[in-house]
């Protein structure tokens, strides 16, 4: 008895003694945890920038990955306030929509539920503060001049990405209006290609190619109703003679008619009616007038024109060649626009080949919004996201 009795103490001293060298290494090793993890540095939103566009200002960062989300807080100059939570390991970038032009802000970008054992800051901990310049946001800089061909009545069905239908187009309209944008005329975008004027950051100039009827008929009444300025480019030869009813399903196209024109000049003046030349939108010789005429024909085409008063043209086809250019000038004319895709019209463009981009009649209600509001040329660049 005395013999086991021996044995189950030395036992339990062995056991104990076990325990206790265990206890002490959790000791060192919490204290080893604790000591790392508190020398760390902590780590910071990397490269948080924030770029004002038309009307969104958009920081990025590049963290991905690091964090289950992020809070971010907004200063215009007092107590940083949280405007937003965002979701997703792989976030790296937010808009701002809300902002004002002319107030100057500061944002910080707070990671959330950081691992502390792989990412070493904890919540709350990393953020960098950085201001955003607004003095190139405060006017606009560069103006979306969106283009629309043939408007065509509601529930029409469509054969071809130019046709747009009365109402999506109202769609379109009803947005600019609601969300306080302007729109202006060729010559109010003359006066602020000269820099004679300034407008605010959100801005579009609407217009159409190739004067259809629905233009007057289906799109007039909308901008009307929302009080918005258009012009539309009508091809001179389509546009003499008198006016015919408009009828939607019939095989031929009906074109915008000079009586028309000259009654919306005192009606409306803001739905303008402008140039897409006399006759210089069909192939002669398999050649595209604009390189194929030679500078007298072209000069020929515009005084052809003179009747309608037209003072500003846009190419057919967006197709424009140095003679061209230089017989429009010589013909009085003040601007003209061409197409190039995802890009805006600049101060800088050329003052006889302005940029435009073409709306397609498939173009979806988002994309439209990130036309109007500056993000075309990301459109463009998906890296640029
Ligand atoms: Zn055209």
């Amino acid at each position: 008895m005395a013999v086991e009795k021996k044995r189950q103490t030395s036992k339990n001293r062995i056991l104990k003694r076990f325990i206790a060298i265990c206890a002490a290494a959790a000791v060192v090793l919490a204290a080893a945890i604790f000591f790392i993890y508190n020398n760390a540095e902590p780590e910071q939103v990397q490269g948080l920038s924030a770029k004002a566009t038309f009307a969104r200002i958009k920081l990025s960062w590049d963290i991905a990955g690091h964090a289950d989300g992020y809070d971010i807080y907004v200063s215009d100059g007092g107590d940083f306030i949280k405007a937003d939570t965002l979701d997703g390991k792989e976030t790296t970038s937010w808009k701002y929509k809300d902002y004002e032009h002319d107030k100057p802000y500061s944002f910080k970008v707070v990671p959330l539920n950081r691992n502390p054992l792989t990412h070493k800051a904890t919540e709350g901990e990393a953020s960098e503060e950085v201001s955003a310049e607004y003095e190139t946001a405060k006017y606009a800089q560069k103006i979306p001049i969106i283009t629309y061909h043939k408007i065509i009545p509601k529930g029409h069905t469509f054969t071809s990405t130019l046709l747009v239908t009365e109402d999506t187009f109202e769609e379109h309209m009803k947005y600019l209006h609601d969300n306080g944008y302007k729109t202006i005329t060729p010559d109010e975008f003359y006066q602020w290609h000269k820099g004679k004027k300034e407008f605010p950051v959100k801005t579009v100039m609407v217009t159409f190619d190739d004067g259809f009827y629905g233009t007057y008929y289906l799109a007039y009444p909308i901008i009307k109703k929302y009080d918005q300025a258009a012009t539309v480019f009508c091809i001179g030869k389509n546009s003499e003679g008198v006016t015919d009813e408009f009828d939607p399903d019939a095989p031929k196209d009906h074109y915008v008619r000079q009586d028309v024109i000259e009654k919306m000049r005192t009606e409306y003046p803001r739905f303008s009616f402008e140039s897409h030349t006399y006759d210089m939108h069909n192939r002669v010789d398999g050649k595209k007038p604009a390189k194929g005429f030679t500078y007298e024909q072209i000069v020929e085409d515009c005084k052809k024109c003179d009747k309608f008063g037209f003072r500003y043209l846009a190419y057919p086809w967006g197709t424009y060649s140095k003679k061209m250019q230089r017989a429009l000038k010589d013909s009085g004319y003040k601007m003209a626009f061409a197409y190039r895709p995802f890009y805006y019209a600049l101060r800088s463009d050329d003052r006889y080949a302005v940029n435009r981009l073409k709306i397609s009649g498939k173009i979806t209600m988002d994309n439209f919004i990130r036309i109007v509001s500056g993000e075309a040329e990301e459109m463009n660049n998906p890296d640029a996201q």
